[in-house]
């Protein structure tokens, strides 16, 4: 007899809601911290000639080698690291989730932060421990500590700067979470760019750190590539539940290529930097509209109608992420990623118009 869904589909996959992508055709796209900026014209014009010779009727470079190289000079991975790649970060996290995901183990991360943490651990069967942070965002090192050693979690996962909050965490803080956990912890460092601090420097000192990256908040967010660095220790064994191709040819040509031209994505970086300074002043002086402090590229902000500032932003065209009812701590949040200063100047109209 035919089973049904309910019987063959995993309880925790059934309860789950998936990740929504909202439709954003035709939308000003504030919502997904991309970059704003295309690439200029001549780099375009060397992408397309590569992509004309690219062997897309072989399988990529499963090792990756060319463009490993190249991302440990652009950024300054020490050469006694193994670096691991991903079909973006996201992926990477699910390699580490597959590989500790032992009946009961835990992730253990802070809360509010990067959804997929959770979303990846409880479909890999894993128990997720969310560690709430304190009112400002900073993060409750004590309770992080106790929370560690009730749970011994297999990972910890530390985005720095946090999303959805904006902020950096006290290094100090991390380093006590890095000299208690007894497993893996990860600093996800997805927002580097507009942060510049860096635990990249840090793995002689702890064994158990791996670094992550991603150039998708680099202005290639469309060719999906993450790296983790770290410990061979560690990551000859999650390496082994990476799929051999997982980073396709044009991703591997498109990358090496556009890492020539580290001076114009500092320039990008540098751009967005000083368009976050004068959208968080916009911000703020706007009444009834209080932003918390970034070092990403994305400003979180409360407001008292958060659900209605929401839909009056989408009316007039514009994306941003609704936070609300997400966590507690997010009540009356919406998140707005920096964008080029006419695409913030838009952005700041139709918020006074939608508050009007
Ligand atoms: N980590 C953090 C903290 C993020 O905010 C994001 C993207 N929103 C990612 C990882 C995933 O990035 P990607 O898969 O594009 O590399």
């Amino acid at each position: 007899m035919a089973q049904k869904p309910e019987d063959i589909i995993r309880d925790e996959v059934r309860a789950l809601t998936g990740y929504h992508v909202p439709d954003s055709a035709g939308m000003v796209k504030l919502d997904a911290m991309e970059n704003p900026y295309r690439l200029p014209q001549d780099v375009r014009g060397q992408i397309a000639a590569l992509v004309a010779h690219a062997e897309i009727n072989r399988y990529p470079d499963a090792a990756a080698t060319r463009l490993k190289t190249v991302l440990r000079a652009t950024l300054n991975i020490p050469a006694d690291t193994t670096v691991l790649l991903g079909n973006g970060s996201d992926e990477i996290i699910q390699m580490l989730m597959l590989a500790t995901a032992r009946p009961g183990a835990v992730v253990l991360g802070v809360e509010p932060s990067f959804v997929m943490f959770r979303l990846v651990a409880t479909f890999c069967g894993m128990r997720y421990v969310g560690v709430p942070l304190q009112p400002d965002f900073s993060m409750d090192a004590d309770a992080m500590i106790a929370a560690i050693e009730e749970h011994r979690p297999a990972l910890v996962f530390i985005a720095y700067p946090n999303n959805p909050t904006g902020n950096l965490f006290e290094a100090v803080q991390i380093d006590r979470v890095l000299q208690a956990a007894p497993g893996m912890v990860v600093v996800d460092e997805a927002y580097h760019a507009f942060a510049g601090r860096t635990y990249m420097n840090r793995f002689g000192d702890y064994p158990n750190l791996l670094v992550m990256r991603t150039l998708s908040k680099s202005g290639l967010a469309g060719l999906r590539l993450g790296l983790l660095a770290g410990h061979s220790e560690w990551l000859r064994h999650v390496d082994k539940v990476r799929l051999p191709y997982n980073v396709s040819v044009l991703t591997q040509l498109v990358a090496e290529q556009v890492l020539q031209h580290q001076v114009l994505l500092d320039d990008q970086a540098a751009t967005i930097k000083s368009e976050r300074t004068r959208l968080h002043k916009e911000l703020k002086r706007t009444p009834g509209i209080m932003p918390f402090p970034s070092d990403a590229n994305f400003i979180l902000f409360r407001t008292a109608a958060a659900e209605r500032i929401f839909d009056g932003l989408k009316h007039r065209g514009i994306l941003v992420k609704n936070l609300h009812g997400a966590h507690s701590a997010l009540a009356g949040c919406l998140r707005v990623t920096v964008g080029t200063a006419e695409e913030n100047d838009t952005f700041l109209d139709a918020l006074r118009a939608s508050l009007a």
